[in-house]
């Protein structure tokens, strides 16, 4: 994610992303938020309404562990078990992020490039991708 807008999120929520200036030892938070643009709004969104929680219905304060794209995916790994509540956001974003596109933020689906998965629209689809959608499905044999 650009600089800025890293900053933008360490700034909103300094207690969630508490461990920004830790060492790479102690958490991968210190290489900051490894997704793409398109995901901001999505990031910012679930960190809101992760900290109005906290601040309002005495849930646990959540502190980031990791965040990151994996295989077209968002994660967002926590150091603290979130309460029902807040696990159900954060699954709920990481599923958003498989429909909206990580470059532009525009409605997305995934996409596979030789075997790398990606999130994109499809003016963001790189040359020689295919739709997992329209993949074959390999536990289908007919
Ligand atoms: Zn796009």
């Amino acid at each position: 994610m650009r600089d800025e807008l890293d900053e933008l999120l360490f700034q909103r929520y300094p207690l969630i992303f508490g461990e920004r200036n830790l060492g790479m030892r102690e958490t991968a938070m210190c290489w900051g938020i490894c997704c793409n643009d398109g995901w901001f709004d999505l990031i910012d969104a679930l960190c809101e309404r992760l900290q109005f929680w906290t601040d309002n219905n005495g849930a646990p304060q959540i502190v980031a562990s990791q965040v990151k794209q994996k295989y077209g995916e968002l994660c967002f790994y926590t150091r603290e078990i979130p309460s029902p509540v807040q696990d159900g956001m954060i699954l709920m974003a990481e599923e958003m992020s498989l429909r909206i596109c990580e470059q532009c933020g525009n409605s997305g689906a995934l996409y596979s490039r030789r075997g790398c998965l990606m999130t994109r629209c499809s003016e963001h689809a790189p040359e020689g991708c295919v739709l997992v959608s329209e993949l074959p499905d390999p536990m289908n044999d007919d």
